[in-house]
């Protein structure tokens, strides 16, 4: 390291590895009732958000997480007019949902309101649709709000969560996929984020795989892409669909996409769900 420089360190003990930008200040520290969240400027990688000491976005990178939250599942669904995002307080993944002219209503539920109004402060890019009228913000627990959610009536649910520590724990249950199960309609698809192929198959990607089939899902598949900000660099997103095979039904929409995107594209979306050896045996997709 240059003596000169000053870092931002992310460690994440379980991989035994640590993530660094140079930084340049930090912006704002705060602790919320559910968690600390602080938003530093960096040399490389533009503004940065932390909570409880993890990366959640970047300047550079979070189009890659955003594009790749929302886009595959709507377009493996035929019609996605109502879309339900779980979490995702930065707004990044409404923005890349709202561009699908499909799209009728989303609501999006984060605990903590905080984020959002943080977000649209300091990320506000990512925030230039939250005015758009198809789009509603709750301010409430995800898992209580699926609860009660009405059923048949939801054809995308996103789970963009932390990661399954604090508030977020009850997001990776069997419990909260069986409600999501029941708001879905009929060939209704969840998709939720499920960390780092190298690091959390074993205690995040495969429980969250049964958990899904034993919630009543009949089809699961994992894709993956690169994520430089978050641990080893790899991260992956794990579909289900209510009663059927996932296939990429919209492909010719997402061929001729009616707006731009940075990472995304119809090749991006097979590539993705290409399984590499080590994980072809513990996956079966
Ligand atoms: N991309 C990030 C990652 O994988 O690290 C996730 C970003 S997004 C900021 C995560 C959001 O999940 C946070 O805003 C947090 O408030 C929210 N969250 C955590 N637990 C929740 C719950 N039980 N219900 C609703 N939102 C929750």
């Amino acid at each position: 390291m240059h003596p000169n420089n000053q870092w931002l360190t992310e460690i994440c003990e379980e991989c035994g590895s640590a993530f660094s930008m140079i930084l340049k200040e930090k912006l704002h520290e705060e602790q919320t009732p559910y968690q600390r969240i602080e938003i530093f400027e960096t040399q490389t990688f533009g503004t940065v958000m932390m909570i409880d000491g993890f990366v959640m976005l970047t300047d550079r990178d979070n189009f890659i997480y955003h594009e790749m939250m929302a886009h595959p599942a709507l377009f493996s669904h035929p019609k996605p007019a109502n879309v339900l995002i779980i979490g995702g307080g930065d707004c990044g993944t409404v923005h890349e949902v709202l561009k699908h002219p499909e799209v009728e209503a989303v609501r999006q539920v984060d605990i903590d309101e905080r984020v959002t109004r943080l977000s649209e402060q300091y990320f506000p890019k990512l925030c230039e649709f939250n005015d758009d009228r198809r789009v509603t913000f709750h301010f409430a627990d995800g898992i209580d709000w699926v609860k009660n959610a009405p059923p048949n009536a939801t054809q995308v649910i996103i789970v963009d969560s932390t990661d399954p520590i604090g508030p977020a724990e009850g997001l990776f249950k069997e419990g909260f996929y069986c409600d999501c199960f029941e708001a879905l309609e009929d060939g209704g698809i969840i998709v939720h984020q499920s960390e780092s192929p190298l690091f959390h198959l074993k205690d995040i990607i495969e429980p969250m795989r049964r958990a899904l089939r034993r919630a009543g899902f009949r089809d699961t598949m994992t894709f993956h892409f690169p994520l430089c900000s978050y641990p080893s660099g790899w991260w992956t997103a794990t579909l289900a669909c209510k009663d059927k095979s996932i296939e990429f039904t919209r492909a010719q929409d997402a061929t001729h996409k009616t707006f731009p995107t940075n990472y995304y594209n119809a090749a991006i979306h097979r590539a993705c769900f290409a399984i590499p050896e080590f994980l072809t045996s513990q996956l079966g997709d």
